[in-house]
């Protein structure tokens, strides 16, 4: 009732007064809208948080396979022990116990480009393919990572050395990556074609969704910094137990416990006087009307927010020109589990990255036991299999398994779903790495003084993933939430400036 009347009635002073807590309109339900949403209602501000969407989550999607019975996500996602901002909201919503911490790192890898041919390999029953693992169990902190390096099978000595020498070099901020692809640094840091591919390319396409030739060198080198080199807890792996999406989907009720609220409603434009958004219009017409506003939707939906005259602002203009990289995801149900490993990157072939859901996720006890094995593959920087059919896909899929492991051979393919996501994140090149906005780019550019911006596509100085848009989230409440203390006070009542 309470909020019929503020919404479409009421005016904006009237929305404002002292005697009401701060109300801020948070555009996007993805996980960067959540956090923002999450961090502002814990602080008392009064939330509305619009999702266009019946359900919150946004790029992290989560829905029943009906002839399964399994719960899948829209692709896999894996998330890493230095997700601080990721990691602290699913401890705020109490979520964290659906999420599985690998020990220490342990990443398995199938070299199938030497002597990949199965009509030659003498025994059927072990794999063709050259199965080793980076292995940083073996030592605390960032020594078991060089040890890994180290002991990174299939390399030279010198070509290991390389490999150290470089992540080194990372470690203590010698290298140099602005304005350069990854391609380039690392040919530039001496990384041979074997090491890039064992090595590097796996990594790029998992954590930058992008080819290596056109990739952001800078991210590369945050990534390394901020995950593997800097000790075992930032660097193990985490996976959902189940379907990510109920990581995040608690925080609908966290806000309406604390007298915010999510509605279901897409925005088409805000509602812009002079230097503030008096509140936003939404596609049916409805004016809502807030104090301030966090914009925190995809990187193709922001500009249209915003009135024509500063969408043609050169620096808004400029977003038009980030392309977007796809991610393709093919579920697989088998009547027996064929793979060993949890998760394991195939090398030389069109898969890159095998899950065995089995092993990482908690399954139902709803799903039939003829199902017993159900893997996830995963398809980084997919245009090139855009054009395909979904069953050209699954049998290439299929056929490229049933090469590399054994017991795939034997086994029988029951059911198959392949999710395409076209635009599954910004493609961060060097040329538009620096074009990332702030979070107060409204106030310093278009000069809105109460709009801010979340979003993975932000200028987080990470790759487009879920800590990016976690973070972005935080930054955006706690530069909300520093304004409206320093104009009101610490009781955090009222309008800005
Ligand atoms: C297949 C796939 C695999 C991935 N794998 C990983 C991984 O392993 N690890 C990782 O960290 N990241 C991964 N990512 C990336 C990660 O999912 C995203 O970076 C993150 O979820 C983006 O969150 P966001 O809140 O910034 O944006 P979004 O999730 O896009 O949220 C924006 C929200 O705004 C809503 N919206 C848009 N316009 C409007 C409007 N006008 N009015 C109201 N609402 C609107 C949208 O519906 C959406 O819900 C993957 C992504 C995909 C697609």
């Amino acid at each position: 009732m309470f909020w019929q009347k503020t919404t479409i009635m009421a005016t904006f002073h009237q929305t404002t007064s002292f005697a009401e807590p701060h109300h801020c309109i948070v555009i996007g339900g993805g996980v960067a809208g959540i956090t923002a949403a999450v961090r502002l209602a814990e602080r008392g501000v009064r939330v509305t948080l619009v999702e266009a969407r019946p359900d919150i989550g946004g790029r992290v999607q989560s829905l029943l396979d009906r002839e399964s019975g399994d719960i899948i996500d829209n692709g896999q996602h894996l998330l890493m022990g230095c997700y601080d901002a990721t990691l602290r909201l699913a401890t705020t919503l109490g979520t964290m116990p659906l999420l599985r911490r690998q020990a220490a790192l342990r990443v398995w890898f199938a070299d199938c480009t030497n002597s990949f041919n199965l009509s030659n390999s003498p025994d059927s029953s072990t794999s063709p393919a050259d199965i080793f693992s980076l292995d940083a169990s073996r030592f605390p902190a960032e020594l078991g990572m060089a040890w890994g390096m180290l002991t990174l099978r299939g390399l030279s000595g010198s070509e290991r050395y390389g490999l150290l020498r470089f992540a080194a070099r990372l470690k203590f901020r010698l290298v140099r990556p602005e304005g350069k692809t990854v391609l380039e640094l690392l040919h530039e840091e001496r990384q041979s074609e074997r090491v890039i591919m064992r090595f590097w390319e796996p990594i790029v396409l998992a954590t930058l969704n992008a080819p290596l030739h056109a990739a952001s060198a800078m991210l590369l080198v945050q990534v390394m910094r901020l995950a593997f080199l800097s000790g075992r807890e930032a660097a193990q792996m985490l996976s959902a137990t189940t379907g990510l999406a109920e990581v995040f989907a608690p925080a609908r009720k966290f806000l309406e416990e604390r007298g915010s609220r999510v509605i279901t409603a897409s925005v088409k434009s805000l509602l812009v006087k002079n230097t503030r958004a008096e509140g936003i219009i939404s596609a049916r017409g409805e004016q809502i009307l807030s104090d301030s506003i966090i914009s925190a939707v995809s990187l193709g939906q922001c500009a249209k927010l915003f009135p024509a005259e500063m969408r043609a602002r050169p620096e808004m203009q400029a977003w038009s020109g980030f392309a977007s990289s796809p991610i393709i995801s093919v579920y697989l149900w088998t009547d027996t589990d064929v793979v060993e490993q949890d998760f394991i990157a195939l090398l030389g072939t069109q898969t890159q990255w095998v899950f065995n859901r089995r092993k990482l996720c908690d399954t139902s006890e709803a799903v039939p036991t003829r199902f017993r094995g159900h893997l996830s593959l995963t398809f980084s920087a997919a245009s090139a299999l855009a054009g395909r059919t979904n069953e050209e896909i699954v049998g290439e899929c299929w056929r490229e398994l049933q090469e590399v492991f054994p017991a795939a051979k034997s086994a029988q393919l029951l059911h198959s779903r392949v999710i395409r996501e076209r635009h599954a994140t910004p493609l961060f090149t060097p040329e538009n790495e620096c074009l990332r906005p702030e979070t107060h780019f409204p106030a310093q550019v278009l000069g809105l003084n109460n709009v801010f911006l979340a979003g993975d596509w932000t200028r987080t100085h990470l790759p487009a993933t879920i800590e990016s848009a976690a973070r972005s989230g935080e930054a955006a409440a706690t530069t909300l939430w520093e304004k409206i203390t320093t104009t009101r006070g610490a009781d955090a009542q009222g309008e800005l400036p």
